[in-house]
């Protein structure tokens, strides 16, 4: 979501007459985008903020975007004083504006507002990414789990209409994409604003149906609101990929009810019953959280059972860390980082190996890879499974030379498919898998 708002913003940049460059020494504004999920992640920019004090000496300026923008506000300004502009996600279309009150001389700048209701721009995106397109169909959440700062963030959930969206996809295509990732905080919690009033199964199947597109993924689904009828969604049409990811965060409805995760693990695994009667196989992932306030062994006990009846093809696991502006926050964080730390391994383990043990069964198929690179050093390529596993693999016949295509921008034109039949990013193959990691695969073009 976040690179998806690089380009978003990197577009209306660029269509009010500014040019990105490639390192920050050419640049006279350097801006920052930044996620505040965890800690770790909000101190990073601080750092790197940090390092670049000899840059605005030379008068260079400098902006912060993004949740630590949102959740921080103008504090920035006293971490970081050399920072002249903070703006969050909702003051994006402002951009131009605050930066042409910077280039009138006011010192500091801020975009702070709530997101207005109103539908997102998308026609100023500036599409990096040469072979996946990322389309918003809702922003914002309404949960409030208890550890999580996006609702305070990115504001009240907003859906985008399925007029919008599905036109959006439709040009996509023309622009020659085959594969686009729909996004937001609970898609599954999708309710179309037109009087169409589709659902989030609805608009699935209508994205499906698209004519030109090859892959539909989505991310990221909520277990309150995930409903069969995506998994009916699914079975229908393979353009639909084969993942589903749902996070769980833990195991144990002890942990879950302190999260206010709206759901139980019987009910959670339920659905993963629907998802596994679905008419083809469908990998599921998840995210994990340790160390969540007052989370005892037993409670971790039962999230490793819980993986192994499951048995995810992937799992982000992370250290529980305190927010601003959420509830847990007030909370002793109880758990010794030592001890986070060694629940995040033991279960980074068992998700290694229930991960090789599942990758083991695919050697010996042929599968369909899109190809997103080559790798001159290893002479393979990288692709990826609808099921979003990762297989490098060698070419059949000749040697490969093609190099990734230059991204699309929006005054620019969209790489030409790949001639049918060559290997090039973008392009897709049938691949013999030869050998299963936990994590990747080894193949060769069939
Ligand atoms: N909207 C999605 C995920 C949003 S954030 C959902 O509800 O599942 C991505 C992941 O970051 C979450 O799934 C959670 O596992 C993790 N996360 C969020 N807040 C966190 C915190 N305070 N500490 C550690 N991990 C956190
Ligand atoms: Fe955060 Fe929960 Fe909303 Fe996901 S559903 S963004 S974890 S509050």
């Amino acid at each position: 979501m976040n690179v998806h708002d690089s380009e978003r913003v990197a577009g209306t940049l660029v269509a009010h007459g500014y040019a990105a460059v490639e390192t920050m020494q050419e640049a006279g504004l350097i801006l920052f985008n930044t996620c505040s999920i965890r800690d770790k992640a909000a101190q990073k920019v601080f750092d790197r903020l940090a390092n670049t004090k000899a840059l605005a000496k030379q008068g260079k300026q400098f902006g912060v975007l993004g949740c630590v923008a949102q959740a921080e506000g103008e504090a920035i300004f006293q971490r970081a004083p050399h920072v002249s502009l903070v703006a969050g996600s909702a003051s994006y279309p402002k951009l131009p504006e605050l930066i042409a009150q910077l280039e009138a001389g006011e010192r500091r700048v801020s975009g702070l507002g709530e997101a207005a209701d109103e539908a997102f721009e998308t026609e100023l995106t500036r599409r990096d990414h040469p072979f996946r397109a990322f389309v918003t169909m809702i922003e914002g959440c309404d949960k409030h789990c208890a550890y999580c700062v996006v609702p305070y963030t990115r504001g009240k959930e907003r859906s985008r209409t399925s007029a919008g969206i599905l036109r959006e996809v439709a040009q996509l295509v023309e622009l020659g994409y085959t594969e686009v990732q729909l996004l937001g905080q609970n898609v599954n919690s999708y309710h179309d604003p037109s009087p169409a009033g589709f659902d989030f199964a609805v608009l699935l199947a209508a994205v499906g149906e698209v004519p030109g597109l090859r892959r539909v993924r989505y991310t990221t689904s909520h277990p309150r609101d995930f409903t069969p009828s995506i998994v009916e969604a699914m079975g229908r049409n393979p353009v639909l990929c084969d993942h589903v990811h749902l996070p769980v965060q833990s195991g144990s409805n002890a942990v879950l009810r302190q999260m206010r995760r709206g759901y139980t693990r019987e009910r959670y695994l339920e659905i993963i019953a629907a998802i596994r009667r679905c008419a083809r196989p469908l990998a599921v992932t998840t995210d994990i959280i340790v160390g969540f306030p007052g989370e005892t062994d037993a409670d971790l006990e039962q999230t490793l059972e819980l993986m192994r009846e499951v048995r995810y093809s992937g799992a982000f696991i992370f250290k529980y860390s305190p927010r601003p502006h959420t509830e847990a926050q007030a909370w002793e964080d109880s758990i010794p980082d030592a001890v986070k730390t060694e629940r995040l391994m033991v279960l980074q383990r068992r998700q290694q190996e229930l991960q090789l043990a599942e990758n083991q069964a695919f050697v010996g198929q042929t599968i369909e890879i899109m190809v997103e690179a080559f790798h001159p050093k290893l002479g393979q390529w990288a692709g990826r499974s609808s099921s979003n596993r990762v297989v490098n693999f060698v070419a059949a016949g000749a040697a490969p030379s093609a190099s990734v295509p230059a991204g699309l921008n929006i005054l620019g034109q969209a790489p030409p498919p790949p001639p049918s039949g060559t290997l090039a990013p973008g392009a897709y193959c049938q691949v013999l898998i030869e050998k299963a990691g936990p994590n990747s695969f080894v193949g060769r073009q069939a």
